[in-house]
Formats: structure tokens, sequence, C-alpha cells
């Protein structure tokens, strides 16, 4: 898109200092490190210091004005770009950049799916794209695990998730004719505008647990922070799962049309289960899969398999199906590709199994919270005939509250209980390893408990405990591909890293399906 500067100006500016006269820009960046040369540089207060300290860098890269508030107008001046000040530069940004890509609400967008909640963002998310996929529908995804459009992997040139680069992005997939968008949308990036100025056609819920109280004062202040998105002016309609505690709140409060899901062998309260419009029932539950029919209460029906274990995964795969009905997807066209079927989705790192066909069965998930630790470990139980053992370590400088939780649900989830590092960032990891076996003592003072540190030593020495029928579980690395130590990212991938491990106990290991970050040895 190419936009005037005082057309800009004329609809979003007070004030303009210097001559915007002619000036034309590209796109608009918060960060100078992804500014491109014809954007305009979105100069933003920050914690300590104010982005328009940075205008004279933006300037040296090409940037051709400056977008930023009063104060940041005099720290910018002599970078020598013309300035359109505006009020509140980061409330404005999702409007602005709707405004500058052709991304708002009246705009010509390809249907938008967000999903939120404490656990299953990513994999409704990417459930959804694997059935659009299904359905021959051109997708787009945006999660934290992955960007895709139309399968194909987009490695992002921006630093940080802003509402600009969201907004670039959709204009980029609208280009190349995707037709539906799944958006994971976090509770930070709501209270942050990351998602500002989008519409979503339908917005999902998935549930709501303890978690990520380093940012909010407590369960109520979180739980507020993930309404927005049931507003009339960040949502159509809504799904909401009722299975958690909250669930049934967040239907109440839902302030867009809305139906409710539930998946009563995993709910919190029974009867609100039962209310549901649709209704999840496991059927069987295998190590590559869990097989679930959707029901609703005119009698629809169907059948299908979603490619990974856990009920839980069952309730995630349930909402998407019902998202994408809410979307405008006609019931015969999802019955004709899932029912009596499979989903074909590849969800990275979510109780993905790496192992293969003889040996013990190791599962690399990204659950880093109690709730997922019970529902993931009752679900590997549930299909392993031999020991399930659970390895895992905990965030540093990350809420340290719900440490002693994440020791107690792992010890009264597993046989053995192994504990190593995962990022220590600045805490140190000895004393993160001592609180979560603290916790798991206080729980089952009986219990074997190991500790191990590294996390390359720690998979060895729980390989080296395992056979055939036994099964692993290493939760908190999920897809990613470094840890964070003392603030430096480490090339790291655990899912790599158990297949090592096997492959030097003697087990066959399968190819891998990820990006191998490191050179073999
Ligand atoms: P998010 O994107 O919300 O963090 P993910 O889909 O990445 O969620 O899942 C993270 C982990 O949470 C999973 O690997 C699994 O352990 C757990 N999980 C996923 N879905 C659910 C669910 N519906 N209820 C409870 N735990 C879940």
């Amino acid at each position: 898109p190419v936009h005037a500067l005082s057309d800009l100006a004329a609809r979003f500016g007070s004030e303009v200092r210097g001559d915007a006269a002619g000036v034309e820009l590209t796109g608009i960046t918060l960060a100078t490190a992804d500014l491109r040369p014809g954007e305009a540089f979105v100069a933003i207060r920050g914690g300590t210091r104010h982005g328009a300290e940075f205008a004279a860098a933006a300037a040296e890269k090409g940037a051709v004005a400056v977008i930023t508030d009063a104060a940041g107008a005099d720290l910018a001046d002599s970078a020598g770009l013309p300035i359109v000040v505006v009020e509140h530069p980061r409330a404005l940004l999702g409007d602005l950049s709707a405004w500058v890509y052709g991304t708002g609400p009246g705009d010509d967008i390809p249907l938008l799916f967000g999903t939120t909640g404490t656990n299953g963002k990513t994999s409704v998310s990417h459930l959804l794209e694997g059935i659009l996929e299904q359905l021959g529908v051109v997708t787009g995804l945006s999660s934290t695990a992955e960007r895709h459009i139309a399968g194909e992997v987009i490695v992002s040139r921006l630093t940080t998730p802003e509402a600009s680069e969201f907004h670039a992005l959709l204009a980029l997939m609208r280009e190349r004719g995707v037709e539906a968008v799944a958006v994971e949308v976090s509770a930070q990036a709501l209270s942050r505008h990351r998602v500002d100025g989008l519409v979503f056609d339908v917005a999902g819920f998935t549930n709501l647990s303890h978690d990520h109280l380093d940012d909010y004062a407590d369960m109520r202040e979180y739980f507020e922070a993930k309404m927005p998105l049931f507003r009339p002016d960040r949502s159509k309609r809504a799904v909401i799962c009722l299975d958690s505690e909250y669930g049934p709140e967040v239907a109440e409060r839902c302030e867009v049309p809305a139906v409710t899901i539930a998946t009563p062998a995993i709910a919190f309260e029974a009867e609100a289960a039962a209310s549901a419009d649709w209704i999840v029932d496991i059927i069987d539950e295998r190590q590559d899969g869990t097989e679930f029919s959707l029901t609703a209460r005119d009698g629809r029906t169907l059948t299908t398999v979603v490619p990974v274990i856990g009920r839980h995964m069952a309730a995630n795969a349930g909402l998407a199906i019902v998202m994408l009905l809410e979307g405008g997807y006609r019931w015969e066209r999802l019955t004709s590709a899932l029912d009596g079927g499979r989903i074909e989705a590849y969800l990275p790192g979510r109780t993905q199994l790496v192992s293969g066909e003889r040996g013990p069965a190791i599962y690399v998930d990204f659950g880093h919270s109690p709730d997922a630790f019970e529902k993931t470990l009752a679900a590997i139980r549930r299909v392993t005939p031999g020991k399930t053992v659970m390895l895992f370590g905990a965030d540093g400088d990350r809420d340290a509250t719900k440490r002693h939780d994440m020791g107690r649900t792992a010890v009264e989830g597993s046989d053995i209980l192994v504990i190593t590092d995962h990022h220590p960032r600045f805490e140190d990891p000895d004393s993160i390893r001592a609180t979560l076996i603290e916790g798991a003592r206080r729980a089952r003072p009986e219990a074997e408990i190991l500790e191990f540190s590294p996390p390359e030593r720690a998979i060895v020495e729980t390989v080296a405990r395992v056979g055939d029928g036994d099964a692993v579980l290493w939760a908190g690395p999920g897809h990613q591909d470094y840890r964070d130590i003392r603030g430096v990212r480490t090339p790291y991938s655990a899912r790599e890293l158990a297949r090592r491990a096997l492959r030097a106990a003697g087990w066959p290991v399968p190819d891998p399906h990820w990006p191998v970050p490191y050179p073999d040895d």
C-alpha cells in the first residue's frame, strides 16, 4: 500500500511538524531494526526510554516520517523527518495499521478465527488450519509456534509481534489468496494492543486456569484480560468451551452471539457441561490419536480422530470444528471431510510423539501449567501399559507461584519424576529445581524423584530407565529451538535431544519432521 502522509495526518494526527507535502509511506514499523525504506517509524514511550530517541536511526534506515506523541516529537525533532503528532500512539497503532494496510473490519480481508484461553490456543489454531486445508480452503496461521501462509512456513522479519506486524502479515496473506486465518490470541496480546484494529469473525475460548500470574495480580485480573475478545468491537460471534471453572462465566458475560461446547469427560462442573450446545464424547484413546464424537442438541453428530493423545485435545478439536461452523462453513462440508476419518493437522511440540515403533514412547510437550500437566499425564497413563515418567523443569523469571503445584501435579501423575532445567534466564537453576522438588515431595514423600542438570544429561538418564511399553512426557520445551540462559539464547531442541538419546540407547528413531537446529554429532 502507498499512502500520502498528509492523509494519515488528517485522519489520525493532531499536529504536523516539518513538511509532510508529497511524502508517501508504504508501511509502519515500531522497531528501527525491522524498518524498511519507505516506511514510517512509530515511536512509542517504553518502560525506560522513548522510541523517539531512535528517530535518527530510523531516518538512517530510510524512514520517511515519525509518528509519535508530543513528548516524542520534541525528541525526534533533530532527525530531520516530518513528524505527525498523535495523542496515544500505542492505543492508535491498531487502527493506524488497519488503515495503512487496508485490513480493517470494513475491508475485504480473510475470515478471522481468534482463539484465547490459558491452554490450547496453539493447538486449536493448528487444528483449525488442518481442518480448513482438508476443506480445500487456502489458509493462514499465526501462532506462537509458527506462522503459515497456505502451508508454507513464514519466517518473520520482525522482532516484536505488534499490531503493525499483524496487519502487514494479514495484507500479505490476502495478496497470496488466503481465505481464512487462524490466530492465537493471548491475554498479553489483548492487553498490549497487539491485535487492535481486528474484528474476529469467530472468537473461541478454550479454558482458564492458573498461569501468567506474573503478568496479572490475580486470577480475576487475568480473567478480565481475556474478556475483551468477547465484545462486539473485537468479535462478531463466539464459541465458548465450558470445561474449565471459568467457562460458564465467560459464556454468561460474552457480549456477542455465542454457542457453547463441553467435554463431560474433563469438565470441571458436570451440570454446566450438560447444558452445552455441543458435546464432545470420547470414544477411544490411542497412542497416535483420540477418537471422539461431536453432537449438537438438534442431533447432528460426527465422529473423527484428532491425531494427538488426550481428551483435552478432543475438546480442542471439537471447539475448532464448531468455530468453523459458526464462521459459515456448512455442516455437510465439515462432515464429508471429517466424519469417519481423521483430522490431518500437525501440532509442533504439543504432546508430539518423537519415538519410533519399538522402545519407550517419548512425548515432547509445551505444557507449563499444573492443569496441562494433569491432563497430559492422565492421557499418557491411559495409553501406556508400562510406567510413565515425567521429565521437566520450570521457567526462570516467570510466575514462581505455580512451581509447587507443578511439582505436585507432576509427581501425582507419574511413576518416576525427573526434574531438570528449562529456561533459567537470570535465576539460579539449582533453586528452581529445589522448589519443584519441594512441591513434589510434599505431595508424595515416597515417590521416586530424580534430579539431573543440564537437560542434555537428564534425557539420557531418563531413557536409560525406560523400555518397551513405558512412556516419557518431556514437558515445557515443545517446539522451541533455544534455551534462555542468563539472557543468551543457546541453540537447543528437546525433540532432537530425545531422538539422540533414543538412538544412543539402541532404539530405532523415525526421521524428524522438524528442522534440526544444530549439526548432527
Ligand atoms: P497455548 O497456546 O494456549 O499455550 P497449546 O495449544 O500450546 O496452548 O498447549 C499447551 C499445552 O497445554 C499442551 O501441550 C497441553 O499440555 C496443554 N493443553 C492443550 N490443550 C489443553 C486443554 N484444552 N486443556 C488443558 N490443557 C491443554
